[in-house]
């Protein structure tokens, strides 16, 4: 009896001996690109003393950061027709970050990375013309290099847009031939390599480290994984879609729910030369279609992607809709009220239908064929084939008490842990999130650590200011 007791104390110490070992300042979890920069902004710009990243899969940037799995453009707000012009200018600053960061790594490292890459929007038919004409007006002292060009124009820098149009369609483009399309992985991958090489020994990476529940006891929070406990004074949740899952285990977040937005690709032989995007509807951004090269497959234009209604939390996962069903609390009076409100918005509901037909054997080519046209005329069905493996999750947040659908980015602040999801423009403006999150965690400690902020905004925002108290969310809900 003595023994097993002694025993029992001594495993205990053992224990706690490793326990300590494993406790941080600073947790995050979630190796994507926003957990990624968090990671190198904290162990680079501050000092404090212990950092370790948690990564469920054995790789960074395997979910919505993956390369394959979202549309690789560095958004600037300048082709982007929804955005606001405050927030087009705060997103503008916000992006330019990762060129000024990767034009500082080895010229090897940066093209993996960074492509240049011209950029249009494109107006079809008189209503959206003048509507560019106005956007036009509005930004064009935000983007000096912004163009305006009229069918000749067009056709001088993408011949196969005009090409079979018919004569009397008006159209009007806005086009740069400065833009960037950007492998989110490998700049994951690039953050997590510059910690590395920093002195700063303190941060860890554990990859295959699936975090199971967070806790929160004596003021310190127990972060269970399959690789033992982990315990921190701050943990900082960079899981994008499975964010909210662990901020409603905690008690925050409870009136939001998830509608997931499934969204894939198609390819087809080259037929533009940049990128070539069609104006946003203001109450579905996430659903127009454009094409792109794709910085991975030469030769191709990317096309897409789809906005289908498909409940799970990670791209081609059909178990992670358990998950999902977990955090949108579908079964709550307010959620399904605010769902059917929503959805029953005329111009969202045909969307989410037409969407839904477009992964259907054959005649789903057939139908999806309708939105490029908009772009090359003379594209055919047989131009067309399915991006296998391709594709990822837009989970936009419903508010289940005003029963609105809100855009863009979200963020939960609570007691020493800050809760992330973030859709487009999330990985566009991670060095920005991450400066923000960064001030946070200073807050949380009463300024114990400093960050050194002056030096990152000189080394990646080329000396601008980045106002983290302006959110690059888009601050328009829509009911
Ligand atoms: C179709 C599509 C097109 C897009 N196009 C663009 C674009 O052109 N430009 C742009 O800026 N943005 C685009 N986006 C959005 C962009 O992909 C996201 O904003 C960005 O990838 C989010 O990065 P993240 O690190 O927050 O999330 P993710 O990359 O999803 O990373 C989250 C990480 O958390 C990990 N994780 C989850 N649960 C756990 C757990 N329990 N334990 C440990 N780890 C866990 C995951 O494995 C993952 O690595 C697009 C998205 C989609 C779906």
């Amino acid at each position: 009896m003595i023994k097993i007791y002694i025993s029992n104390i001594i495993y205990n110490i053992i224990l706690n001996i490793i326990m300590d070992k494993d406790k941080y300042d600073v947790l995050i979890i979630g190796g994507g690109v926003s957990g990624t920069a968090l990671f190198y902004v904290l162990s680079k710009y501050t000092d404090i003393s212990s950092v370790a990243l948690l990564e469920k899969y054995n790789k960074v940037a395997q979910v919505n950061s993956r390369g394959r799995n979202n549309s690789q453009t560095l958004h600037v707000g300048d082709i982007e027709t929804n955005y606001p012009l405050e927030k087009a200018k705060i997103v503008k600053t916000a992006a330019m970050m990762i060129p000024t960061y990767v034009k500082k790594l080895h010229p090897d490292e940066q093209n993996k990375i960074l492509f240049k890459v011209s950029k249009m929007v494109l107006a079809v038919a008189k209503d959206e013309v003048v509507q560019l004409e106005k956007r036009y007006e509005e930004i064009k002292e935000l983007y000096p290099d912004l163009q305006k060009l009229d069918k000749r124009g067009i056709e001088k820098v993408e011949p196969n847009i005009t090409k079979g149009r018919r004569e009397n369609e008006e159209i009007l483009a806005l086009y740069t031939h400065d833009g960037y399309a950007v492998d989110y992985e490998m700049l994951a991958a690039s953050f997590v390599k510059e910690v590395k090489r920093g002195a700063n020994n303190w941060s860890n990476l554990f990859l295959g480290c699936k975090v199971k529940n967070i806790k929160r006891t004596d003021d310190v929070y127990q972060v269970a994984t399959n690789q033992g406990v982990f315990k921190a004074g701050v943990v900082v949740v960079d899981a994008d879609s499975y964010s909210l899952l662990f901020a409603k285990s905690l008690g925050y977040g409870n009136k939001f729910s998830l509608v997931p937005i499934a969204g894939n690709f198609y390819f087809s032989d080259r037929l533009l030369n940049g990128k070539v995007y069609t104006i946003q509807n203001k109450k579905l951004p996430f659903a127009s279609v454009h094409g792109d090269p794709d910085v991975q497959v030469s030769n191709k234009t990317r096309w897409g992607p789809t906005a289908k209604f498909f409940p799970v939390l990670e791209s081609g996962k059909l178990s992670t809709s358990v998950d999902y069903f977990k955090s949108a609390g579908l079964f709550r009076y307010c959620t399904a009220k605010s769902f059917i409100k929503i959805l029953s918005d005329h111009t969202r509901f045909k969307y989410l239908v037409k969407n839904a037909l477009y992964d259907l054997p054959l005649v789903g080519k057939i139908l999806f064929l309708a939105n490029i046209r908009k772009i090359v005329p003379s594209i055919k069905a047989r131009d067309l084939k399915k991006a296998k493996g391709f594709g990822g999750m837009r989970l936009q947040r419903v508010d289940t008490e005003t029963h609105e659908l809100q855009l863009g980015e979200g963020r939960i602040i609570g007691n020493h842990i800050i809760f992330n999801m973030t859709p487009s423009p999330g990985a566009s403006v991670c060095l920005f999130n991450a400066v923000r999150d960064t001030e946070e965690i200073m807050k949380f400690f009463n300024n114990k650590f400093s960050f050194d902020k002056y030096t990152m905004e000189n080394e990646c925002a080329g000396g601008y200011p980045c106002e983290t108290n302006r959110s690059t969310s888009l601050d328009a809900y829509f009911s």
